[in-house]
């Protein structure tokens, strides 16, 4: 490899390494993405001109075709379909690393007729098993997401022995695998292994367990591409692969640590199963009504307001009516503050993205560990769309599927107005106590239009 080639795939790599870093922050996210597009770019291009003996037309229809649906995509999806397009996006990473090792099995095999070195045999298994597991694991958690197959946990008995025989008979023909590496049908048997494996570790993990599944899978994905580096000999693929794969895991753990799930828990499977409602025993939650002039009147007589957005103002969108409240309440000097919860919404980062997209500034936004100690000292929460984030049975009952995941303390505020629908349960089908406590007031309608029409009633105060 030239050094001109080293030294573009080691630019490459400093630039995916500085655009992870970016995306750390709201504010420098944009940035670190187009950092790591440009470095992707030269990653290409330095591979090109390294190979010369495919024919770029076919590179760049493929390039073309590509960009073209995923543009088309990314432009047409909406804000709450973005964990499926993500599970789709890491199901054809997997598919991709499959593809590889398995046409550079045939090559070296059939064609050429050599023997594979050790450690080249060796990445080719690792890519097909992860990138098998990750390929139809990924059908199978947009499918459930997308409502396409039933988002309940999927369990028959023996499961677990089945998934663990098939795992070890992945290992025999592995070994077998190397030791004749000429067999057709050990590698056939190693591609039926993985992708069954796939459709078996995802289908008992309930719909609530699925944005975990899909950071699992796309750090999986990234242990693809690395494995594949290896086979291919290409150091940026290595690097790139390491740091989807690294990322991936360490945001998965996040999410476990916000659910106060373990991993293990996760993916034994089951969670959607076994939740029951808190308060589906014990008495109905009896709750207090509010009208939009009412709420109005509320913030017109207020110092000081968090907001706590949730899955539900994904769904109204109602980002950008609950700026116009900002502005309203900024002209009356009310102090007032975003509360976000980690895994508030669908995916990470959910209510950050939809917040920034109505021009609200980052400063605003406030993190769960920093303001939770604020809200006895406010004046008034405004609950939109948010259930699970807020419900104070994840502090106060053990019996509950909640108990111990961190919450923001909205219960803790002298009144606490909560915008949604119905009486509708929230991801974890549980019901909220909070409904029922005595400085909590209802407004029920979809947030975007209740909203709008409190923002109207203040604007003609
Ligand atoms: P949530 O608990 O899912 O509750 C959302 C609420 O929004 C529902 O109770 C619903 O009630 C209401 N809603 C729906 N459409 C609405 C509309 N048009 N207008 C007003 N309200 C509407 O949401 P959350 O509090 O954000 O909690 C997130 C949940 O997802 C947690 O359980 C979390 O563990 C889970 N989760 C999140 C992530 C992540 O990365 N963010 C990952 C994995 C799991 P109505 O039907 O009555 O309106």
């Amino acid at each position: 490899m030239s050094i001109a080639i080293q030294i573009a795939y080691l630019i490459s790599s400093i630039l995916f390494v500085l655009g992870i870093k970016m995306l750390n922050k709201t504010k420098s996210a944009r940035q670190g993405n187009r950092l790591s597009a440009l470095g992707m770019f030269i990653a290409i291009l330095a591979t090109l001109v390294q190979i010369q003996v495919i024919s770029f037309v076919e590179i760049f229809a493929c390039i073309v075709v590509g960009a073209a649906i995923g543009l088309y995509y990314a432009n047409k999806v909406e804000m709450t379909k973005m964990p499926e397009m993500v599970a789709l996006f890491n199901g054809f990473g997997g598919l991709a690393s499959f593809s590889v090792a398995l046409s550079d099995y045939f090559l070296r095999t059939n064609v050429n007729l050599e023997s594979i070195e050790l450690v080249t045999v060796i990445s080719i298994i690792v890519s097909v098993f992860i990138g098998g597991v990750t390929f139809t694991g990924s059908i199978i958690a947009f499918l459930k997401l997308n409502g396409n197959i039933s988002g309940s946990p999927i369990t028959f008995k023996g499961q677990h022995p089945l998934n663990l025989a098939l795992f070890l008979s992945f290992l025999t023909a592995a070994t077998f695998t190397v030791i004749d590496q000429t067999d057709p049908v050990l590698i056939i048997v190693l591609i039926v292994i993985s992708l069954v494996l796939g459709v078996l570790t995802v289908i008992p993990i309930g719909g609530a367990d699925m944005p975990v599944v899909i950071s699992l899978l796309n750090s999986y994905s990234g242990m693809a591409a690395c494995a594949t580096g290896f086979i291919l000999n290409n150091n940026v693929l290595i690097v790139a692969g390491s740091l989807v794969g690294a990322s991936g895991i360490i945001l998965t753990q996040i999410m476990c640590k916000a659910m106060n799930r373990s991993l293990v828990n996760v993916l034994l499977g089951g969670f959607g199963q076994t939740v029951s409602s808190a308060g589906e025993d014990g008495p109905s939650i009896t709750v207090k009504e509010i009208g939009v002039e009412e709420t109005a009147m509320l913030f017109d007589s207020v110092s000081s307001v968090i907001v706590v957005p949730g899955y539900g103002m994904a769904v109204a969108q109602a980002q950008h009516v609950i700026r116009e409240l900002m502005e309203q309440c900024e002209k009356r000097n009310i102090d007032f503050k975003f509360a976000i919860h980690p895994v508030a919404g669908r995916m990470p980062g959910h209510m950050n993205v939809l917040l920034a997209e109505a021009n609200i500034s980052y400063d605003k936004l406030i993190e769960m560990e920093s303001i939770n100690d604020e809200f006895p000292n406010t004046d008034l929460v405004l609950i939109v769309g948010a259930n699970d984030v807020v419900n104070p049975a994840a502090r106060n009952n053990p019996q509950s599927p909640i108990y111990g995941m961190p919450i923001l303390n909205a219960d803790k505020a002298r009144t606490v107005i909560v915008s949604k629908r119905s009486m509708g349960k929230g991801y974890a089908g549980v019901e909220n106590e909070l409904f029922g406590y005595p400085n909590c007031l209802m407004l029920f309608g979809d947030a975007k239009q209740t909203i709008t029409k409190v923002v109207s009633e203040m604007k003609e105060m």
